[in-house]
């Protein structure tokens, strides 16, 4: 399981636009980690990374933002406020979360999973606050 350790948002942003440079269509990517912990700030940095010219907002009080101009859309959802089951259920986030057109990074992805639905195939990215200025960030798979 690849682990970096980051020591700020820029370097957080700098992984995010590597893993963005190599994603491709298709592909989902599920972010966990505790609110602060750069989930975020890793999307700016993909954003950037796909090629879109757009500016990475915090969605937390929206459920979903989408970044065209890169070579294929990125969907940006956080499913934080949704708080129970039924919520996530009638989201109707399945387009995004099987099989999308473009790429989606969800963060919060357990809350899907709390609600015993199924993600489908995603990459895990783990994010952990080790201290003020510390991120510790897992991957299922090789991080470049
Ligand atoms: P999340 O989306 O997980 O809630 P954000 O990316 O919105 O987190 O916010 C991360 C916060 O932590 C920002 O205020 C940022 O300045 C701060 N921070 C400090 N160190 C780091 C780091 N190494 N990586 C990412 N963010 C960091
Ligand atoms: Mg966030």
């Amino acid at each position: 399981m690849p682990t970096v350790l980051t020591h700020s948002p820029r370097e957080t942003e700098a992984l995010g636009e590597r893993l963005g440079r190599e994603a491709r269509a298709g592909e989902v990517y599920g972010l966990s980690g505790d609110l602060g912990a750069g989930k975020t700030a890793f999307v700016r940095g993909f954003v950037r990374g796909v090629g879109s010219p757009r500016r990475v907002h915090s969605p937390t009080f929206a459920l979903l933002h989408e970044y065209p101009g890169g070579r294929c859309t990125v969907h940006h959802l956080d499913l934080y406020r949704l708080a129970t089951p039924e919520e996530i259920r009638g989201a109707g986030l399945d387009e995004y979360l099987l099989a999308p057109e473009g790429i989606t990074l969800a963060e919060w992805i357990e809350r899907w999973s709390a609600a015993a639905l199924d993600p489908g195939p995603l990459r895990h990215i783990r994010f952990r606050t080790v201290d003020e200025h510390r991120r510790e960030i897992t991957h299922d798979d090789p991080l470049p």
